[in-house]
């Protein structure tokens, strides 16, 4: 394994145990480990505190929870395996007949020796997860049911960190962080996300400003988007990070109406990888659903807020259950996805239009010692890409339309572009926005 992909991985693992939530010391704990990587700001909004349409919750935090039989022995416990409670299960102490307590168990028949994530944020509940067939085996009889939780005034906590660039106008890479001990859906996003933010925080050029979010879902994204309610417009570009681990090929899910830069920079990249390496990476259409591009996307905000994933939420067995584990996620998946999201941020990043200062015809290459230049380098199809950087540099055209049109990486067409432009053969055209 390369230091990159163990790096990436050993966040994961170092993050898989706490128990996170919407809100409380999961949460907390999460944002500090982080920010041992990150200078990450970490923000706490006060419960009751009116965001948007909706009203931050009270907090949770838990400290033990079982299901014990006559015996004393434990046959649930929280302590082997956060998912055995509902997160934000109100707390309980009592005892409970088995008939009695079976409408507060959740399992799944249909993948019986599974545990399920299940949730209940928005209604007072509380409630077991476990194993279908470990339910299946309980025996009739007493047992004290223990959920040693609060429910209180507190607060929500989000962290962000701001890189600033040449432009005020800001990437914004966002990942939801509230998912207990799930590897794939969160951790993966997580640990994808700050090994990103920490290589953008070293380039010396930025061109444009970097915000990544690291919030609850729902909650979180439209706490950050009620805070920050006049300046959000200042996200150009942006991605939502989620199921990054897995060994499934990439899923990038448009922006609301499919027409972003971002859009067609993801698409474009997968399609090259595809072309590439054989791969069956694909694009998808919006809908209102999944994870906080839908917040991003709606319509008092309108931000370009795609998303990029491995295995699709809801599509995959493991998804939401305990086989959601260190297991299956690698850090070779890891970094590869940090490749392509690098690679698709790179395309953001350098894509613009020129103009041809030597029009009229083809200008000789050879004199100005650029097909010499091009030899020096190991970059593939670099004199083609000339050519067409050449013959499409009218102003109109921006790097990603000749890249897409040429067939080719848009790393080669930007190559060219910055060789042909120190060979004073290009000017920048001023962009639109
Ligand atoms: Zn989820």
């Amino acid at each position: 394994m390369t230091e990159a992909a163990s790096e990436l991985y050993a966040l994961v693992r170092e993050l898989y145990p706490i128990c996170r939530s919407i809100t409380g010391d999961g949460v907390r704990e999460t944002l500090r480990i982080l920010a041992q990587r990150l200078p990450l700001e970490i923000r706490e909004i006060r419960s009751g505190t009116q965001v948007l349409d909706w009203t931050v919750p009270r907090e949770w935090n838990i400290r033990d929870a079982y299901i014990a039989d006559a015996s004393g022995k434990r046959v649930v416990d929280f302590r082997q395996n956060n998912l055995h409670v509902m997160s934000y299960s109100t707390p309980v102490r009592t005892e409970l007949t088995l008939a009695e307590l079976k409408p507060h168990l959740y399992s799944l028949p249909e993948q019986p020796s599974l545990v399920p994530y299940r949730t209940s944020y928005y209604a007072e509940a509380w409630g077991f997860c476990l194993a279908h067939e470990q339910l299946q085996a309980l025996a009739e009889g007493t047992y004290s049911v223990c959920i040693d939780a609060t429910l209180e005034p507190g607060s929500l906590t989000y962290g962000e960190l701001l890189l600033p660039g040449a432009s005020t106008e800001e990437i914004l890479i966002s990942t939801h962080v509230c998912h207990p001990s799930l590897a794939d859906d969160n951790l993966s996003g997580i640990a994808v996300s700050v090994a990103l933010a920490r290589e953008i925080s070293q380039r010396k050029e930025r061109r444009y400003s970097y915000r990544f979010l690291y919030a609850p879902g729902t909650i979180g994204a439209i706490t950050w988007l009620a805070q920050n309610r006049a300046t959000a417009t200042r996200v150009k570009h942006g991605l939502t990070l989620t199921c990054l681990g897995d060994a499934h090929p990439f899923t990038y899910k448009r922006t609301v109406f499919g027409r972003a830069e971002v859009d067609r920079a993801a698409a474009h990249v997968l399609a090259r990888t595809n072309a590439r390496s054989q791969t069956e990476h694909r694009t998808i259409d919006f809908f209102p659903y999944g994870y906080d591009e839908r917040q991003f996307n709606s319509p008092g905000f309108r931000l370009e807020v795609g998303s990029l994933m491995r295995g699709r939420h809801g599509q995959f067995p493991e998804y939401h259950t305990s086989a959601d584990n260190l297991d299956f996620v690698s850090g070779e998946r890891l970094e590869e996805s940090l490749g392509v999201l690098r690679e698709i941020l790179n395309v953001l990043e350098d894509n613009r239009s020129y103009r041809n200062l030597a029009p009229y015809g083809e200008p000789q290459l050879g004199s100005r010692g650029l097909y010499r230049a091009t030899g020096g380098t190991n970059i593939p199809n670099l004199q083609f890409a000339m050519l067409w950087v050449l013959n499409l540099s009218d102003g109109a055209h921006s790097l990603l339309d000749i890249a897409e049109r040429a067939s080719l990486d848009f790393s080669a067409i930007a190559a060219a572009a910055k060789l042909l432009a120190e060979h004073g053969l290009l000017e920048t055209v001023a962009s639109k926005s």
